[in-house]
């Protein structure tokens, strides 16, 4: 299992890819939705082979997820709390009126890695970073950003091109 990017290495990395990488999102809007959810999920198999996310954690140290009411609920009960507690404790309104932790690194990170609530964690936080999920083409944006965040996604998109390149050329 490989260790994640740094954070900085993942930057210069992401940096010099990024005119690229948006050519390569341009393209892709234009495939069809099966072939470019089969381009994502093969690709997403294969990094998450490689890496652990115990070694990175850099999603929990940097940005929200959104957290619904379901998720509130959740995670009041799993700390024996009330969720109007959990709401004034850990959360804001961000400015599209959806809640999200008030502080980054997460409160519920632990300095190994680990996620303190991680069987009661936000649904965004298990499905980031949503590299698996269908019908790709409504994401391609979020995705295009969390390059700059996500080691996988980096690979992801680097293994798509890749996969591009070679079919071109048969
Ligand atoms: S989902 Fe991506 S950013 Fe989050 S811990 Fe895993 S590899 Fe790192
Ligand atoms: S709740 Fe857990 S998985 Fe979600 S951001 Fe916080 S530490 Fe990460």
């Amino acid at each position: 299992m490989e260790s994640a990017l740094s954070p900085r290495r993942l930057n210069e990395l992401a940096n010099s890819q990024r005119a690229e990488n948006k050519q390569l999102f341009k393209k892709l809007k234009r495939l069809k939705p099966d072939t470019l959810d089969k381009l994502f999920h093969e690709a997403h198999g294969k990094e998450f082979e490689k890496f652990s996310c115990l070694t990175c954690a850099n999603c929990c140290k940097t940005i929200s997820p959104i957290i619904t009411f379901h998720d509130v609920e959740r995670m009041a009960k799993a700390l024996r709390q009330k969720p109007s507690v959990i709401v004034d404790e850990y959360l804001e309104l961000d400015s599209d009126g959806d809640f999200v932790f008030r502080v980054a690194p997460c409160p519920f990170l632990q300095p190994d890695n680990r996620c303190m609530i991680y069987g009661s964690r936000p649904k965004a936080c298990r499905e980031y970073p949503h590299t698996d999920r269908k019908r790709m083409h409504g994401i391609l944006g979020i995705t295009l950003k969390n390059v700059e965040i996500c080691p996988v996604v980096y690979g992801v998109v680097e293994r798509i091109k890749a996969e591009l390149r070679s079919s071109s050329s048969n």
